[in-house]
């Protein structure tokens, strides 16, 4: 049997392409090394509770066309992600908005929070942030930086602030109103019934074969197919010759409790950097869940090493060459096309993905 098109990874990337592929009368093979679908927004049932067993994901988008695009695979929930911060025995909420600043300076006014954050960065003169500190001082001062800022990305990103990309906390609102949304997007929820039906219904006729490593059984799988949608570590797919990029992996420490409820929200960051792990997840609270017991993993982040899982490329100056590099590879391959988080090094969310798997579906399948 031949098909048209060999899918690496049976994550939310190819998932979407071999939906768009089938809809197209394409054939597609789908490969995965794991011993199961959905990449890393599958969720294991432990206890009746969907477990995010690579890590939380709250889907948020504004785009409309990608949440009624995901909306046929799935209904979403209400969930709105408010995290809490712990530094210490402080608790704070997030993202940084008025009842941060009002339980960190006792203040009630925007203009009061404005005043002192302009006064803490006044003396620092950054004019266009170079890093990840310049930018974090520059939006919320010295104090929110110490406190929530600093130890929760070297812990994440194991680097120094002064050396990542400024990027990353602009990922973050800021704003001075008293709302606790970690999102500004227009559409967010939680799918009812967990992420892993998404991708079991994107994958609804389509031949997927599990534990099967494509870069292991290279030959004859290249051969099953015309054209190959990859969506492994480019780097690795290179058999890293021009050099190693950087990721970050996440190792978690999961149990389940005998109480019903342990933290009282889905997720608390513990910001200051002597606490070894950076979040704790309790997973219920994703769904309003009732059960009499309660599954919450906490979150350790290390540098990742050849046989880790990969989860956040480290887009710094350095890497984001390299990966420019291996990209010029990539465009000249005939046959082959990468996508996703790991075949575009991209730190993308969840509708970001889609929609890059859309775009190239537009490009490919019409
Ligand atoms: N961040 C922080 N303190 C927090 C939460 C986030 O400094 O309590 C920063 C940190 O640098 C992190 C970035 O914001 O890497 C993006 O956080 P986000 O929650 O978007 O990360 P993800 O959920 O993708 O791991």
């Amino acid at each position: 049997m031949r098909y048209d098109y060999l899918v690496v990874g049976a994550g939310l990337y190819g998932a979407v392409f071999a939906y768009e592929a089938k809809k197209k009368g394409k054939t597609c093979l789908v490969v995965e090394k794991r011993n199961h679908i959905a990449g890393n927004i599958y969720c294991e049932d432990i206890s009746d509770i969907h477990v995010h067993k690579y890590g939380a994901h709250i889907f948020h988008t504004s785009d409309k066309k990608i949440w009624d695009y995901v909306n046929q695979f799935a209904e979403f929930n209400n969930y709105i992600n408010s995290p809490i911060a712990r530094y210490k025995d402080e608790l704070y909420n997030l993202p940084f908005n008025m009842n941060t600043f009002s339980k960190m300076w006792g203040i009630t006014t925007p203009k009061e929070a404005q005043d002192i954050i302009a006064s803490q960065i006044a003396d620092l003169h950054i004019t266009e942030p170079k890093n990840l500190e310049e930018q974090a001082l520059s939006l919320v001062g010295r104090d929110v930086y110490e406190k929530l800022i600093k130890g929760y990305t070297e812990k994440q990103w194991g680097r120094d602030c002064k050396d990542l990309p400024s990027f990353i906390i602009k990922r973050l609102p800021l704003r001075f109103i008293y709302d606790n949304n970690y999102f500004n997007d227009r559409y967010q929820g939680i799918p009812i019934g967990g992420y892993t039906k998404i991708v079991e219904k994107l994958l609804e006729g389509i031949e997927v074969r599990l534990n099967t490593n494509y870069l292991e059984h290279r030959q004859e799988l290249d051969a099953l197919a015309d054209k190959i949608i990859y969506t492994g570590m480019i780097d690795q797919f290179y058999d890293y010759k021009l050099g190693v990029l950087e990721y970050r992996s996440v190792r978690f420490e999961t149990e389940e409790l005998p109480i019903e409820n342990y933290q009282g929200n889905a997720v608390v960051n513990y910001t200051e950097r002597e606490v070894p792990y950076t979040r704790i997840i309790e997973h219920k609270h994703f769904e309003f869940g009732k059960q009499p017991t309660t599954i919450i993993s906490r979150e350790y982040s290390s540098e990742w090493k050849k046989g880790d899982e990969p989860y956040y490329p480290v887009n710094n100056d350095k890497n984001n060459a390299l990966y420019e590099e291996y990209k010029a590879l990539a465009d000249k391959e005939q046959r082959v096309i990468f996508g996703g988080r790991l075949g575009g090094y991209k730190y993308y969310d969840m509708d970001k993905v889609i929609a890059a798997a859309l775009e190239m579906c537009e490009e490919e399948l019409n």
